[in-house]
């Protein structure tokens, strides 16, 4: 595949990268900062393609000459990607850990580049688990650099998720971007930089990679997904520029709109507190699964959130469709300054309670009752 061509728009950002390039100011570490499941990853990717090609396009990669060919795969001489693993503490050996995650990171972006590292938890089931790049991922990269001779090109290293690298191997890898090899470049791709040493982030040039804009994403549902105008500018205008988000909303689009009428009820039942109906919800949240139960629980949290927003007049930055903004018009009331912070940490438990498996039934039943309390807090308005 050919990334580049795959983002759509961002051409500013394309050029960008391409003429420090082009224009020899190419740096030995370079910084991309970005939403996880946004550009940031495969523009990175897009960027070691790009500088492989025997003869580039302007800045795109021509996508035709033997390096192009080469480098689809993303499995190349000059090519280095380290990602967070498990640590050797969980359950299986260290080296059959390594292989799932990235073996399940190659085919889950081949799919989709734009991953979230979440996607590739999920696909390992390795939630749960502690994920981090270690000391001896980072000197087998350096080692690998040192051996790997690709003529004229350059070796390049894609970090991807650095903060998830403890101060030991950041040192480690500090020490190289000190004194890099020769005609060797390191891409960071961050989604929370504020989290990197500050020794690290002295030693590296950042770019902020901007979002995609409402008109990219749904022009991209469209034509990758062959869906209609409508629904795409609705899924494109709530998932607020992340193009991953989008993706999974429309992969999952009746249940992200039976959410609204799960919470609708959830909502009614607690105020009005119909024990009978209240147990034929639990019901359904008991046979469906902790996964469901996670996507209620953080959607209530959207709700919340936009609930907040038109306390404060803010409808405009409610990124919710029509039926949802039309809800929130009714219910933010029951939601609001002198409750909310009770709501927010009483769902935020309640999420970590069923990724402990808790019992549903209880959890449940408690949220109601808690729930029920909380919403007579309803202010007049
Ligand atoms: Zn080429």
């Amino acid at each position: 595949m050919m990334l580049w061509q795959q983002i759509p728009d961002l051409e500013d950002t394309k050029k960008y990268l391409s003429e420090l390039y082009i224009q020899k100011r190419l740096p030995h570490a370079l910084l991309l900062i970005g939403e996880d499941g946004n550009a940031a990853l495969p523009l990175a990717l897009g960027f070691m393609q790009y500088l492989h090609c025997d003869h580039p396009n302007g800045f795109y990669p021509c996508g035709e000459c033997r390096s192009c060919k080469q480098t689809q795969n993303l499995f190349y001489p000059g090519f280095h990607f380290v990602l967070p693993k498990f640590s050797t503490s969980s359950q299986k050996s260290e080296s059959e850990d390594d292989t799932d995650v990235a073996s399940a990171f190659y085919r889950l972006f081949k799919e989709n580049p734009f991953i979230s590292y979440d996607d590739v938890l999920k696909e390992v089931k390795g939630k749960n688990k502690q994920a981090l790049i270690s000391v001896k991922d980072i000197e087998q990269i350096i080692q690998n650099i040192s051996y790997s001779a690709v003529g004229d090109k350059y070796n390049i290293v894609c970090i991807w998720k650095p903060e998830m690298m403890p101060a030991a191997a950041a040192n480690k890898l500090l020490k190289t971007l000190e004194e890099p090899p020769p005609q060797s470049l390191f891409l960071l791709v961050s989604s929370h930089p504020e989290e990197l040493l500050a020794t690290i982030i002295s030693r590296v040039q950042q770019y902020r990679v901007p979002a995609f804009s409402e008109k990219d994403i749904t022009d991209y549902l469209i034509t990758q997904f062959n869906i209609n105008q409508d629904k795409a500018q609705e899924i494109a205008f709530i998932s607020n520029g992340n193009i991953n988000k989008a993706i999974h909303i429309l992969n999952n689009y009746e249940e992200y709109t039976a959410l609204l009428n799960d919470f609708k009820e959830f909502a009614r039942l607690a105020i009005k507190f119909e024990m009978a109906s209240i147990d034929q919800w639990i019901k359904k949240y008991e046979s469906e699964g902790r996964e469901a139960l996670k996507r209620f629980l953080e959607y209530s949290l959207d709700i919340f959130h936009y609930s907040l927003l038109q306390h404060f007049h803010l409808q405009d930055k409610i990124k919710a469709t029509q039926q949802e903004k039309d809800f929130i018009a009714k219910f933010y009331p029951y939601a609001n300054e002198d409750n909310i912070p009770k709501l927010y940490e009483l769902f935020n438990d309640a999420y970590h309670h069923t990724v402990r498996n808790a019992n549903v039934r209880i959890l449940l039943t408690d949220l109601f009752l808690r729930c029920n309390e909380l919403f007579k807090k309803k202010v007049n308005v």
